[in-house]
């Protein structure tokens, strides 16, 4: 089973060649046209997915040595994500298997950020629990097997991945923040300033009062200190941060209690953070948990992660016709 897969979501244009379960290649163009506007450009973005394509998808076919008349099936991620990106994957992956007259599978996003643990080992066993942390999305997800997940939990606004983000605007940092705030956490203390732990009802989330007790925090220091942030950055992102990780480690431990499962996973852009990194292996330690992390380019958006979901879609038979639509918002 020879599978090409595309992702096209958001702004990384991937694709990515799978063979028998083994994934070859993962060849990502990430879109830098939109750091200087602080956050993802829809119609650029779409733009840049038409310019980057063929590139990333000739690099997989040249690096993995498979060629298309070897292929089994073409897959592309069919939602959630930004309209006009997702356009550009769809409408790909249909003339391509059309052409080849091959199969065509639709991947849910979200889905092939939890399969993403099932690229490498080790490899986390059923049931498990996986925390899907990334820019759009903030899940708590209940893995019963490869294509059978069901959402226990979720935010009930802004992701966590945003979060990071808009507050890092907030210090002043450039688009995406995230990263930064990690890097600025490391020097600073976490318990220098307080900021509100959110507490939604069942496992769910909220993180849109952070960014407004940080605004507001902020302006009233800059009043007395215009050099505040300057002075207190590195504090600053730790105690944003620790906020941030409180929120979702307070959750995650009521969904294990819950539902008696100590395989935990995470996934996701933000789950390459070093401190939720830190604070789960504590966790995992003390409390007997086995945790699994993927790699970090198997975190961020990537085509290995459709690849994968792709290739156990494939095996239930689980293909879709050329009458296929792109989702902007596409349930797990
Ligand atoms: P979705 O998958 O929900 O559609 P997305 O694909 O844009 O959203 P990802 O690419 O998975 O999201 O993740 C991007 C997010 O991860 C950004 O918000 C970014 O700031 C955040 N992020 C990446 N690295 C770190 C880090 N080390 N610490 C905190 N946040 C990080
Ligand atoms: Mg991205
Ligand atoms: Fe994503």
């Amino acid at each position: 089973i020879s599978i090409l897969a595309i992702e096209s979501s958001c702004d990384e244009t991937s694709a990515s060649i799978i063979v028998n379960g083994k994934v070859l290649n993962n060849i990502v163009a990430t879109q830098s046209v939109h750091e200087k506007y602080g956050g993802v450009v829809p119609e650029l973005a779409s733009r840049a997915h038409q310019e980057n394509l063929i590139p990333v998808v000739q690099e997989a076919f040249s690096s993995s040595g498979v060629s298309k008349e070897q292929l089994s099936a073409v897959a592309f991620t069919r939602g959630p994500g930004l309209m006009g990106s997702l356009l550009v994957g769809v409408s790909f992956a249909k003339a391509f298997a059309r052409s080849l007259d091959i199969p065509l599978i639709d991947v849910n996003h979200m889905q092939a950020h939890v399969l993403a643990h099932f690229i490498e080992d080790p490899k986390p066993a059923f049931p498990f629990l996986c925390l899907t942390v990334s820019g759009g999305h903030t899940q708590l997800v209940l893995v019963k097997s490869h294509l059978e997940m069901e959402v226990v939990g979720e935010t009930q606004d802004d992701a966590v991945g945003e979060a990071f983000d808009k507050t890092a605007k907030l210090l002043g940092l450039p688009y995406p923040g995230g990263p930064l705030v990690d890097k600025y956490a490391k020097e600073g203390n976490p318990k220098a300033f307080k900021f509100p732990v959110t507490r939604m009802p069942g496992l769910n989330y909220s993180f849109s009062g952070i960014k407004t007790a940080v605004l507001y925090f902020l302006r009233d220091q800059l009043q007395t200190n215009p050099k505040f942030i300057e002075e207190n950055l590195p504090d600053l992102c730790a105690s944003i941060q620790y906020t941030l990780i409180e929120m979702l480690v307070i959750k995650l431990k009521e969904a294990v209690k819950q539902y008696g499962v100590k395989e935990i996973a995470i996934a996701g852009g933000v789950s390459a953070n070093s401190g939720l990194r830190n604070t789960l292996a504590e966790l995992a330690r003390r409390k007997g948990w086995n945790l699994y992390v993927p790699k970090f380019e198997y975190c961020t958006d990537n085509a290995a992660m459709i690849a994968i979901a792709a290739h156990y879609k494939y095996l239930q038979g689980e293909f879709v016709g050329l009458d296929v639509t792109p989702l902007a918002k596409m349930k797990l």
